[in-house]
């Protein structure tokens, strides 16, 4: 049996002050919910630090949007993956689709950084989905198996168990218009037939996959309910405590 887990990615908002008053606020709500789902918070490099205080002696773990695919060096601007280590990440989002679009990242980067993540002890969050026209054009599974086959190449089968992928529509993204239940519980069964293929059944019944895209209270129930939807990936709900903690009340 799949545990859910909620991840709740902030991309670039919440300066050190208000990642503080949301995480409390969060801690505080979730006080008075009994939940057995994972929570996961992925705020800005620069907040890091001051969640990993707050959330030290609560079940909400922390991750990062992104790092860099190399240990150190002479990389102006980026972030390490020891360095998330250091401020107490257990994961990484990686390969979302504003990191593939804005900043143009590969299958070939995205999967560098994946098997740097995990020789580090990070466990990647890592994300795929098809854009609007993909979907009309009936190409969204050749899309899928191509970002997951190629994301997680040479990826050993010891490995996978630290891996959750987050199936994420582009056009569901940030747009309020959120898969159908069935539509993501269609791709989430193909995601997991193709790592049955690629490693094995058993690998493929234990991972964890995750929707996003336009993820609310109100919608999360039906969508976490699906069979093969082991929790959410949040992007704009996750910056209310509210509405995120509705989210893991629902799964
Ligand atoms: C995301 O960016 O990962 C995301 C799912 O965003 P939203 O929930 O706002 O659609």
């Amino acid at each position: 049996m799949r545990i859910k887990i909620v991840a709740g990615n902030w991309k670039m908002n919440n300066d050190i002050s208000q990642t503080r008053t949301l995480i409390k606020k969060l801690i505080d709500g979730l006080k008075v919910e009994s939940t057995n789902c994972g929570v996961i918070i992925c705020p800005p490099f620069t907040s890091l630090a001051g969640a990993n205080e707050l959330i030290n002696e609560t079940n909400i773990k922390l991750g990062a949007q992104n790092m860099y695919a190399e240990e150190k060096g002479a990389f102006t601007g980026e972030i390490s993956p020891d360095m998330l280590k250091s401020v107490g990440c257990e994961y990484v989002i990686l390969g979302h689709s504003e990191r593939r679009t804005i900043f143009k990242e590969t299958d070939e980067l995205i999967n560098k950084k994946i098997h740097l993540a995990l020789k580090k002890d990070l466990n990647p969050i890592f994300c795929v989905g098809e854009t609007e026209q993909e979907r009309e054009d009936d190409k969204t599974e050749e899309v899928i198996k191509r970002q997951v086959t190629e994301g997680l190449s040479k990826v050993s089968s010891s490995d996978m168990g630290k891996i959750i992928i987050a199936y994420e529509p582009i056009w569901a993204i940030g747009t309020g218009k959120n898969a159908t239940p069935e539509q993501a519980q269609a791709v989430h069964l193909f995601i997991r037939d193709l790592i049955a293929q690629n490693y094995s059944q058993k690998i493929a019944n234990d991972l964890i996959i995750q929707y996003g895209g336009s993820v609310k209270p109100d919608n999360a129930k039906e969508l976490l309910s699906q069979r093969d939807i082991d929790g959410a990936l949040v992007g704009g709900a996750s910056l209310k405590a509210d509405a995120f903690i509705g989210i893991i009340k629902a799964a």
